[in-house]
């Protein structure tokens, strides 16, 4: 017989402790939402922060920016900060606010379905326990499951392989041969780090990045002093920092042509550092800027005119014994791998785990091409919605700002379900599949002019082309968009509590006006 699984109602779960799940915490308990959980598959808070700890592991957004408006942190030690302050920033946050007696740590979620008949989530943890919730949060972000591309014959590999969100610590690269593959935001910050300490460090780029300088500095005394006597000051600095970004936005989303002027920075900043003409042919990327992720660093450059370092300017495509080979022929042998390939981003295992209305699952329902009503409501998934969900990333600005603003889409969601229900009566909310559409479509539309889709081969892109990832405005504007849960976007069920049971009534509102008038409204709000 099966073990009886321990069960408990709560009224929102929260799945993830990363700056999303955490922020929902504390959102919720200021809403006066006191009975939810926060479910967390690690032993700690963090996300990926908590997660990615390889050498040199730092944020590209700048730290006073790059923090929840509600819990400013005077005390930033560098204007870009490393893993471990954001980390300890994050605990803070959880101590701060109160939130640990919410934290489920070590519960990871296995499946969950929603119940059509009761209104509500049935979760089950890979622990063994079961919760339903009213309504689900799922801050399970991007940037959580690794991603280890499939070469072959790297089973028969015989060294040691780790992923740069899964650093072995106790593994020691003092004198190893190392390779690292891949040239994203996480390598160019490994191999700097890596490179001194190790006899040969041997980079397998398949594409070029994009690099600009990184203003990086240490904080002074006096500005952090400044910014705790009078918060107005670190208040100013934060907006000036929002400022300058969203300036950049039309350039990204409307008019790439812009970008090339910077094109020509990045050039002088490789220069500065690469003498060796044929190594900066290499590293010299062949699409738009700004089309893939630009990244931000001082000594990645350096590092690779280091005479220990070697550039393969070509994929990895197999792997023979302790011996890598490139996609043009380029052998090394070497001892260990860093796998610096990035994450499910367009691909997000957990949306097999999440089954809806009509029994199918995320991943099945999305079938290769996520969409979210205003990058939070999955149509089928009722009172459900995704933090950082699909088209909701920015490529310039900090992530922080987009998820504050998915938090006051899910404040207002859960006091629409207690206005619509009543405390005792159950209600649900499940966007409109065509409101879902007219959503993507028009972001569909606005992203055709963008950047992103010059025609590089980008993470932004999922497995049919499409660019889900991307939020194709200012943060301004998204904040607009999602500030408030719009009924006519959404059906509503109602679950009649005096019918008893087997008494479910669906019964659609009438809505104050079509899906398609509600895409005019996108309009104004991208014009104004
Ligand atoms: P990523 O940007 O997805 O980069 C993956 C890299 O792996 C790409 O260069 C890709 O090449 C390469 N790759 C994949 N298969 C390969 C193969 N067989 N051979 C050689 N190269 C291969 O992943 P990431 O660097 O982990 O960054 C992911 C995201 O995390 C970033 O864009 C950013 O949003 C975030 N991040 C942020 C920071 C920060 O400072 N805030 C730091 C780290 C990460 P192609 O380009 O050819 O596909």
């Amino acid at each position: 017989m099966a073990a009886e699984r321990e069960h408990e109602h709560v009224r929102v779960a929260v799945i993830g402790s990363g700056f999303g799940g955490l922020g929902a915490a504390v959102r919720l308990r200021r809403t006066g939402v006191t009975d939810f959980v926060v479910l967390e598959r690690r032993d700690a808070v963090g996300g990926t922060w908590h997660d990615n700890t390889y050498p040199g592991c730092a944020c590209d957004v700048p730290s006073h920016l790059y923090s929840f408006s509600f819990a400013p942190n005077p005390d930033w030690p560098r204007s870009f900060s490393g893993q471990e302050h954001i980390r300890i920033y994050l605990e803070s946050v959880a101590d701060n606010f109160g939130l640990r007696q919410h934290i489920r740590f070590n519960s990871e979620v296995e499946l969950m379905s929603w119940d059509p008949e009761e209104l509500h989530w049935t979760i089950t943890t890979g622990q063994g326990h079961q919760y339903t919730a009213d309504f689900v949060v799922n801050a399970t972000g991007p940037l959580s499951d690794a991603k280890i591309p499939d070469v072959p014959g790297i089973e028969g590999f015989r060294g040691k392989i780790f992923h740069t969100a899964q650093w072995d610590h106790d593994f020691d690269l003092l004198g190893k041969r190392v390779a690292v593959i891949g040239t994203g935001a996480s390598s160019i910050q490994v191999v700097p780090a890596i490179q001194p300490m190790v006899e040969k460090l041997t980079l397998f780029q398949r594409t070029p990045a994009w690099v600009m300088p990184r203003a990086d500095r240490k904080i002074s005394g006096v500005e952090r002093w400044l910014h705790r006597k009078v918060p107005a000051t670190r208040y100013l600095r934060r907006q000036l920092l929002w400022g300058v970004r969203e300036m950049q936005v039309s350039a990204f989303a409307k008019h790439p042509n812009v970008l090339g002027l910077i094109e020509t920075l990045a050039s002088s900043h490789m220069k500065r550092a690469v003498k060796d003409r044929a190594l900066r042919r290499k590293l010299t990327p062949g699409y738009r800027i700004g089309c893939k992720r630009i990244l931000l660093s001082n000594n990645y450059y350096p590092a690779l005119v280091k005479p220990n370092t070697e550039l393969v300017a070509s994929g990895l495509k197999e792997i023979r014994g302790n011996t890598l080979v490139a996609a043009d022929g380029t052998e090394a042998e070497v001892d260990a791998v860093v796998f610096g390939t990035g994450f499910h981003v367009t691909d997000m295992p957990i949306a097999h785990r999440i089954k809806g209305a009509d029994g199918m699952t995320l991943a099945e329902k999305w079938s290769g091409t996520m969409e979210a009503l205003r990058g939070c409501s999955a149509s089928g998934f009722p009172n459900f919605m995704t933090v950082i969900g699909p088209n909701t990333g920015l490529g310039n600005s900090s992530m922080i700002l987009i998820i504050e603003a998915q938090l006051n889409y899910m404040v207002d969601y859960v006091k629409k379900l207690e206005t619509l229900g009543g405390k005792s009566g159950k209600v649900a909310l499940d966007a409109r599949p065509e409101a879902v559409s007219a959503w993507n479509e028009h972001i569909q539309d606005r992203m055709s002019r963008s950047v992103w889709n010059t025609g590089c081969d980008s993470w932004y892109l999922d497995a049919n082309g499409r660019n889900t990832t991307v939020w194709p405005g200012t943060t301004a504007e998204f904040r607009n968009v999602t500030k408030e849960v719009r009924l006519e976007e959404y059906e509503v069920k109602r679950r009649q509590p005096s019918r008893g049971a087997g008494g479910t009534v669906n019964s659609a509102v009438r809505t104050a006006r079509t899906a398609s008038t509600a895409s005019t409204a996108f309009h104004a709000a991208e014009e104004g």
